[in-house]
């Protein structure tokens, strides 16, 4: 027999006729011999309509009344799914988060899940029932001692199915909705967009702001660390979805700790790196094309590319590249200046340090932790790009013993996940796999920072102290005013007004800096595993978007994902034309 563990989403449950038609579907699929746990959300727009009861009562309601009150729209569903299984011969048993067993932390609203008690439902299971658990919800100890309900945050019953799943050693989890599965872009933008049949759970991550309406982003986190198999599949069709998979080592379920609360999983280390600035380059459709397809075409492969505008009308971009291509790197270089302008420079033994982890995602604090354990160390953080699982930086080689002495000891990581220049197999996977945009975000520059280590810290430290979650960071040098570097960040848009205080006292802290508002912009970015093998893959991404006249504002790379920030007039023709580049329809 196989233990099965299947989510259904809201829109799945919506009404009656669809529960009794799940009920079906789970009928079948127990003739068949399976064991079966079932997990679902609360029917249709349910959770949104209890929360606009609280919002006429308050403006800011009781987080335990409030997990009280939302925690009651899949109990509705439990019940009610579990009497459809009945009415079929079914036999089935409906049970809350609490009354599985489902112990959380001790937060209203997000909570994370510590432990699930197996007992009772691998009880039920032996005798025969399908369990309904109610997702979304779980239970904590108040700090008197009495039990509570949490809730997991929204869209959190995806997380409750992958967390049963690991805690009853079941091998695969479906989470059925109503989409076909995860798809590689927004088809409102791209009405073609194809299904995947497979991504990995780190590409997931990554893409984000597609992905997160698809999946639970805590969800694919758990299904990476403990090797579960996650398929995204609708519930109307037959279609087998999309598979999520990890390539990663599972790790052992540790009591108490079924979610990690460590935002950080491991420390890389890139070292002999030959960092390349090219300034003073045209601001206008095509310049980063041009850049990297000269590079590719002489077969260089540049790992951290990252550009920021300067001064209304110029570029820096800056890029790092292996220390064994530094000559051939060089005449490229020049060769490129000469056509276009600008003057280039280099500096060589750099070493690239990474942090990576699910848990790094729309928690600011962690980015902030990360400079201000290198600040502390007294180590300059020469170059930062970001992504939505990694912070990187650029540091001389010097500084590496220190920085990691420093950083593992700041997120407690054993030598385990200490990577010194990792080898990865080279898979043949798609260079580009999907495409995100985020369009919930406004460019700010800080500008004419001085040049010392502490300055990204205290920034994002000021900003993460009142929890305005910046989310593209850039850092680069300057070599026409020497001595300066700019910052320059995308942040939340509701959130860049909180920001005025922060700004002011930031600016005023240090000399000679001032913040720059940029236009309205938006994130698109190209995500896919074989980047990180394939040689001129960013040159495609620029030449995609130059052929649409579309004007690249700053750039920020990870391995496996290449964001650009452009106007956001041009964002969905942004989006068309790498998916179109990449022939991702096909
Ligand atoms: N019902 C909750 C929500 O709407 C949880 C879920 O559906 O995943 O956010
Ligand atoms: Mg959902």
């Amino acid at each position: 027999m196989t233990l099965l563990i299947k989510k259904f989403g809201g829109t799945s449950v919506g009404d009656i006729t669809k529960i009794k038609a799940i009920a079906q579907i789970i009928e079948q699929s127990k003739e068949a011999g399976n064991e079966i746990v079932v997990v679902v959300s609360a029917m249709g727009n349910s959770t949104d309509n209890l929360n606009k009861l609280a919002e006429s009562i308050s403006k800011n309601p009781n987080r335990r009344e409030l997990d009280m009150l939302l925690s009651t729209g899949e109990q509705v569903t439990i019940a009610l799914l579990t009497m459809s299984l009945n009415e079929y011969g079914v036999p089935a048993i409906s049970l809350t988060g609490s009354q599985v067993g489902i112990i959380t932390e001790s937060i209203h609203g997000k909570a994370r899940i510590l432990d699930i008690k197996t007992e009772r439902i691998q009880n039920y299971l032996d005798q025969g029932y399908v369990v309904v658990v109610a997702g979304f919800q779980g239970a904590t100890l108040s700090h008197t001692g009495s039990m509570e309900i949490t809730t997991l945050g929204r869209g959190g019953s995806d997380t409750s199915a992958v967390a049963l799943a690991t805690a009853l050693g079941a091998e695969t989890c479906e989470i059925y909705t109503d989409v076909p599965g995860v798809l590689t872009t927004d088809p409102r933008i791209v009405p073609n967009a194809k299904l995947l049949d497979i991504i990995s759970c780190e590409e997931m991550l990554e893409l984000a702001s597609v992905g997160a309406s698809v999946l639970h982003p805590r969800a694919v986190e758990i299904a990476r660390n403990y090797g579960i198999k996650l398929y995204v599949k609708s519930s109307l069709t037959l279609s087998n979805g999309t598979l999520l998979h990890s390539k990663i080592e599972p790790l052992a379920l540790k009591r108490g700790g079924l979610e990690l609360t460590k935002t950080v999983n491991s420390l890389e280390v890139l070292e002999n790196q030959t960092v390349f600035s090219i300034s003073s380059l045209p601001d206008r459709p095509g310049i980063a094309a041009f850049i990297f397809e000269t590079l590719s075409e002489a077969d260089i492969n540049v790992d951290l590319i990252i550009q920021a505008t300067h001064d209304g009308n110029c570029n820096d971009i800056t890029f790092t590249v292996g220390g064994f291509e530094l000559t051939k790197t060089i005449e490229q270089c020049k060769l490129i200046t000469s056509q276009l302008g600008g003057e280039y420079n280099f500096k060589t033994n750099m070493t690239k340090l990474s942090i990576q982890g699910a848990g790094i995602m729309g928690r600011p604090s962690v980015s902030a932790d990360f400079f201000e354990t290198l600040s502390q160390a007294n180590i300059n953080v020469r170059l930062i790009a970001t992504s939505e699982i990694k912070v990187s930086c650029v540091l001389d080689i010097a500084n590496i013993p220190k920085a990691i002495r420093f950083v593992s000891e700041k997120f407690k990581l054993s030598d385990k996940q200490i990577f010194i220049n990792p080898v990865f197999e080279k898979e043949d996977q798609p260079e580009v796999r999907g495409i995100a945009l985020d369009k919930n975000q406004v460019q700010v520059s800080f500008r004419n920072l001085p040049d010392k280590p502490g300055v990204a810290a205290s920034i994002c430290l000021a900003l993460a102290e009142s929890n305005l979650i910046f989310d593209t960071i850039v850092q680069s040098e300057r070599f026409t005013s020497f001595k300066t570097k700019d910052i320059i960040f995308t942040m939340n848009k509701e959130d860049r007004q909180k920001a005025n205080n922060i700004f002011q006292s930031l600016t005023k802290k240090l000399e000679g800096s001032f913040i720059e508002d940029g236009p309205a912009i938006a994130k698109v970015s190209a995500v896919g595993a074989g980047m990180a093998f394939k040689v001129g893959t960013a040159g495609k991404i620029f030449r995609a978007l130059a052929n649409k006249n579309i004007n690249i504002e700053m750039i920020a790379t990870s391995e496996i994902r290449t964001s650009c920030i452009v106007l956001e007039k041009d964002c969905n023709q942004a989006v068309k034309a790498i998916h179109s580049y990449f022939e991702l329809e096909k």
